[in-house]
């Protein structure tokens, strides 16, 4: 089962320092933005890309994370609406989404469900003015009407393959390889 590498350690840096200046740029600095990163890897995106912005413009940027699991339509949850809620809420605790500019962050995006479901969530925990997506690695397939505003990689895929993501944070390095699943 042969792995490519398609970003290194170099191109992910990179990349993330890039949208980090392209959020900058078409939200016209930081105000009334948060950073909401999607569990797992989602998170450590959204804090990086907080930790440059912070570095370019001397400001902290507020960021949190979300778990959407309990919200994905494809998921036969008992889980009651009220509680999917709760949980929702309880990782938003800290974070003031309520009228901001949230920016979701998710390692890579292929059908779409799980943002659909990260927005469900967001709109359960306050209203948001705005909602802007970034991904490392758009790999194509959408059955939803989504679209990132921010891309690290396009890669095309086709549906046997797999892309893996590993950050330093939890895996240990930084690289985003694809293979045949
Ligand atoms: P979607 O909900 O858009 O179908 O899939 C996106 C979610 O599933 C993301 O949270 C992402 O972590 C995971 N995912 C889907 N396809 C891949 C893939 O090829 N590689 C990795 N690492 N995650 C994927
Ligand atoms: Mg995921």
């Amino acid at each position: 089962n042969e792995q490519h590498v398609i970003m290194d350690e170099t191109a992910i840096r990179r990349a993330l320092t890039r949208i980090a200046h392209e959020i900058l740029e078409k939200n016209k600095g930081i105000e009334d933005c948060v950073l909401v990163g999607i569990r797992t890897r989602g998170v450590f995106l959204a804090q990086r890309i907080a930790e440059r912005m912070n570095e370019i413009e001397g400001t902290p940027i507020p960021w949190g994370e979300i778990d959407v699991t309990s919200y994905r339509d494809d998921r036969d949850s008992k889980e009651a609406t009220a509680e999917r809620v709760e949980g929702a809420k309880l990782s938003l605790e800290h974070l003031n989404i309520h009228d901001k500019k949230v920016i979701l962050f998710d390692d890579v995006l292929y059908t779409g469900r799980t943002i659909r479901a990260a927005m469900d969530a967001l709109m359960d925990c306050g209203r948001p003015r705005m909602i802007q997506l970034a991904v490392l690695a758009d790999r194509g397939h959408r059955e939803l009407p989504i679209r990132p505003d921010y891309i690290g990689k396009n890669v095309p895929t086709s549906k046997h393959e797999e892309i893996t993501v590993a950050l330093t944070e939890i895996d240990g390095k930084d690289e985003v390889t694809i293979s045949q699943r």
